[in-house]
């Protein structure tokens, strides 16, 4: 067991990192309760509090280390957790729609030519809700499926640039703006090459992002299963806003 004297190389990191549990970008405190193991009091920070239970004693340190001679202790802090305003957060987004015949295949707000296109609720646009569920990843914001359910007729038949147009609205709302983005798309067929540039000056214009901060790849499922047989597509995208 550790000896008191060692505690500070066991401690874990700040009480604010480690317990992050806000959802919002607000700066809105959040408490939690963790449980604990004693130690001296000086290694309480000033904005945590701690409090004794039957059984325990005053001062302790948190993560779930054994560290000093009262592990049998049962000591609870409640500490005030913040989210710290990060300069940048990541996102990812995944999407997956089935090919049925004598549908619109629509990515990236290019209508491909195909014998076959996505069945959705919406226009189907693959690539715009996976984009969509990146930047609200990012912003910890809920999923695109929450803010436009599936089930309200209300986004029957939507075109996808109103959902980028509100995620964007949301991005730019918390501070945030686009350092980049990369997607790529399984697609067994059509061919997207020919069609990249017109979808990548939709995503700029829609993202209020420059050429270089955008990219799309198209890949083939090498005829395996639903996506290579072509009874499907999918998009993967990562995205990286930094504050505005
Ligand atoms: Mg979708």
């Amino acid at each position: 067991m550790a000896s008191l004297a060692n505690a500070h190389l066991l401690a874990p990191p700040p009480l604010a990192l480690s317990l992050e549990g806000t959802q919002s970008l607000n700066l809105q405190s959040t408490r939690a309760r963790v449980p604990c193991h004693p130690l001296p009091s000086s290694f309480l920070t000033s904005s945590s509090r701690s409090r004794r239970s039957a059984h325990g004693r005053p001062g302790v340190v948190c993560g779930g280390l054994a560290i000093g001679e009262e592990t049998s202790a049962t000591v609870a802090v409640e500490v005030e957790v913040k989210a710290p305003v990060l300069p940048f957060r990541v996102g990812h987004g995944f999407d997956l729609h089935r090919l049925e015949s004598n549908l619109p295949l629509i990515i990236g707000g290019v209508n491909i030519p195909h014998d076959r296109g996505c069945e959705a609720h919406s226009d189907g646009d693959v690539l715009m809700h996976c984009i969509v569920d990146a930047i609200l990843g990012a912003l910890g914001l809920p999923d695109i499926g929450q803010l436009f359910p599936d089930n309200d007729p209300k986004w029957k038949g939507s075109a996808s640039h109103v959902f980028m147009t509100e995620a964007v609205r949301r991005m730019h709302e918390a501070g945030y703006t686009i350092g980049n983005l990369d997607a790529t798309i399984i697609l067994q067929r059509p061919k997207l090459s020919p069609h990249k540039a017109a979808i990548k000056a939709n995503l700029c214009e829609l993202l209020k992002a420059a050429p270089e901060a955008i990219n799309i790849k198209a890949k083939t499922h090498e005829k395996v299963d639903s996506l290579g047989e072509n009874r499907s597509v999918a998009c993967h995208t990562v995205v990286l806003l930094m504050r505005a």
